[in-house]
């Protein structure tokens, strides 16, 4: 009996792929999981390698594109030099999201509903080599989910798992799949649970429930944490975006608590902690993808980054309360902030990363389980 597409992947209805690589293991992989789902009949479409885009406009439905990618893989995340970065790395795996959050960044960036996976991953593979393999004492840390959700489509493509297995010949790299869905295919590929960490976005229950949609509940979140734990893997949670809302205090008092009830302090390399913050013109595409959302018209000012974000008394005053309840919990040194200032950290820490040699030092540190 054919098994139903996740939910998460049922309004891809079109397949397009280069020409160049139809015949690649992805493209194989992808059409060999879709025969055997209730999709099977999904069209697919070659691509003639003089057109560099396509353009796809039918309501709902999503296209998934097999593409072959020209450009770099491997990328420094763009973090603004006025704020403390993390100094992560990104592998750049694909582009956009079959999940819709309100106030998801790519729809910023991709206002298509065109998801693309670049499928010629032996280049990927080569570049990435060069790169970790030129000096095995230089460290990375690196992740995949900045222009796409690390195993939104994993499903399907299996993308994860191979970057983990070729992954295990490099002691000196440590990865971050970073995910709103669960999906846990990929733990089978590699033996160094030091060296992956699964991770995933957390939120308040009320902003899960309205403000997120075809992604997995929290406590699904924290089940497949738990898993990953229990198998030896330490894994990473974020807050990112906290956002200010009527009955924000209780609902992320009860994600705190809840998150606890499934995984220990020691079992968390680290947890970033982001206010929301938007790009100006991300605000009329949330106004218009998402009528009913109102934190949009909270009291903003611009940041340093050109970024809209929440009035800095604000953002300390949910920071605190966050912060020290994590602590109650037994959660310190793993905490940080994502893109914030000297001032804000001292403020909600009592300390800044300069007290510590550097936020991406003390990151890296954490990842590769010294801290
Ligand atoms: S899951 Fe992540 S990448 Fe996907 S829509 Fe939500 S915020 Fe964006």
């Amino acid at each position: 009996m054919s098994k139903r597409l996740p939910s998460h992947l049922r309004k891809i209805g079109h397949v397009f792929v280069d020409e160049s690589m139809q015949d690649s293991p992805m493209a194989r992989r992808v059409r060999d999981k879709l025969a055997g789902t209730d999709r099977a009949d999904i069209p697919w479409t070659v691509v003639p390698p003089e057109q560099d885009r396509i353009e796809f406009v039918r309501g709902e439905t999503q296209a998934l594109y097999l593409k072959e990618y020209k450009g770099k893989f491997l990328r420094f995340c763009p973090g603004t030099r006025a704020y403390h970065c993390c100094g992560y790395r990104i592998i750049h795996i694909g582009e956009n999201c079959p999940m819709a959050c309100s106030y998801c960044i790519l729809q910023a960036y991709f206002q298509d509903r065109v998801l693309k996976i670049w499928a010629n991953q032996d280049d990927l593979f080569t570049e990435l080599g060069n790169a970790f393999g030129a000096d095995r004492n230089t460290r990375y840390r690196v992740g995949t989910g900045e222009f796409t959700d690390s195993l939104a489509l994993e499903h399907l493509t299996g993308y994860s798992a191979n970057l983990i297995h070729f992954l295990e010949d490099y002691d000196n790299v440590v990865l971050e799949l970073k995910s709103k869905v669960v999906d846990l295919t990929w733990m089978d590929a590699t033996t160094r649970t030091d060296r992956v960490l699964p991770a995933w976005s957390l939120n308040a229950p009320f902003i899960n429930e309205h403000e997120e949609f075809d992604v997995s509940t929290l406590r699904e979140r924290l089940t497949a944490a738990r898993t990953c734990a229990e198998a030896g893997f330490r894994v990473c949670l974020h807050f990112d975006p906290i956002i200010h809302y009527p009955g924000w205090e209780e609902g992320y008092a009860e994600t705190i608590d809840m998150i606890f009830d499934y995984v220990k302090p020691e079992q968390i390399a680290y947890m970033s902690l982001g206010s929301f913050r938007c790009m100006p013109q991300l605000t009329p595409i949330i106004e218009n993808n998402f009528p009913d959302t109102t934190y949009i018209y909270n009291e903003f000012v611009p940041g340093l980054d050109g970024k809209a974000r929440l009035l800095r008394p604000l953002r300390v005053a949910q920071f605190k309360f966050m912060v020290d309840r994590l602590r109650k919990h037994g959660m310190d040194k793993q905490l940080y902030f994502c893109m914030e200032s000297t001032e804000v950290w001292n403020e909600v820490f009592g300390y800044a990363p300069k007290d510590f040699g550097g936020l991406g030092n003390r990151l890296m540190a954490q990842a590769f389980g010294e801290e």
